[in-house]
């Protein structure tokens, strides 16, 4: 019925709730625009800077087919491992809030950008802490393999940007409010017909390192096996095309050896 549903406050979470407010941390606006960026620039499906000693991964699921042993016949196709994709590189020096492990300046990300049929989005991604200097002096793999159009999901292949990062204040979506805020509050923002009307929280929506998480849907964040909730690294949303998914999101234990990390995506 028109009017049982109140209108929402003016005001936003961070003046209305002072645990909110309290709740605000740095985070990386990467920005990505489209562009030529050159391998030892941070970027967006640009190109990796990749050690000439390490094979570019590939992804041999089962049902993933490629093109044959000659390049030039687009016609012949086979069942075999596709070359994954870049995805992100970043250089510390373009982003001084992501603390990086011990000798290490240099994170990498990819993934397979063909559609996996259990999963509707991007699948196993990998991630890659260098050091730059040393990649740089042991040579750099020649002929990595490109995107080809037809073998990939386009969705899933981000048109190769430069990065312009900026730091914000980020707030946690409402859907990662801390249980007793939530409990606190909710009553306070309950509608006449049962549900709840939260007025508008202040989570920067976008490609970020740090931060909180931008879900669109439930926040789902992943345990190391040493059962720390894990740390948000680094969230992809909304700058490239992901299929039905609304954001791929990166997540480390820093209290670990060996710096477990995990991901989740959420859609639509
Ligand atoms: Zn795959
Ligand atoms: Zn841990």
């Amino acid at each position: 019925m028109p009017g049982d549903t109140p209108e929402p406050p003016a005001e936003d979470l961070r003046t209305l709730i002072p645990e909110y407010a309290a709740l605000a941390r740095e985070t990386t606006l990467l920005n990505p625009e489209p562009g030529d960026p050159g391998v030892r620039e941070s970027s967006l499906g640009g190109e990796l800077l990749w050690p000439a000693d390490e094979p570019w991964p590939y992804c041999a699921q089962e049902d993933h087919w490629t093109f044959g042993s000659d390049p030039s016949n687009r016609t012949e196709i086979v069942p075999g491992a596709v070359p994954m994709v870049p995805i992100l590189q970043l250089f510390a020096r373009d982003v001084p809030g992501l603390e990086f492990p011990e000798g290490k300046d240099l994170l990498q990300l990819v993934w397979c950008a063909l559609v996996h049929e259990q999963d509707p989005g991007p699948v196993v991604p990998r991630l890659y802490w260098r050091n730059e200097a040393e990649v740089v002096a042991g040579g750099l793999l020649s002929g990595i393999p490109e995107a080809s159009e037809g073998e990939y999901d386009e969705e899933h292949v981000p048109e190769p940007s430069t990065l312009s990062p900026a730091t914000a204040e980020d707030f946690p979506s409402w859907r990662d409010l801390p249980e007793d805020v939530w409990e606190t509050w909710e009553p306070r923002f309950r509608s006449p017909t049962g549900g709840s009307v939260w007025p508008p929280d202040s989570n920067v929506i976008g490609t970020k390192v740090g931060g909180w998480p931008a879900w669109t849907q439930p926040a789902h964040w992943p345990d190391c096996e040493g059962g720390h909730r894990m740390e948000h690294l680094l969230t992809i949303t909304g700058d490239i095309q992901l299929g039905d998914c609304g954001g791929v999101y990166f997540f480390h234990c820093r209290r670990c050896p060996g710096l477990p990390w995990d991901w989740r995506f959420d859609c639509h």
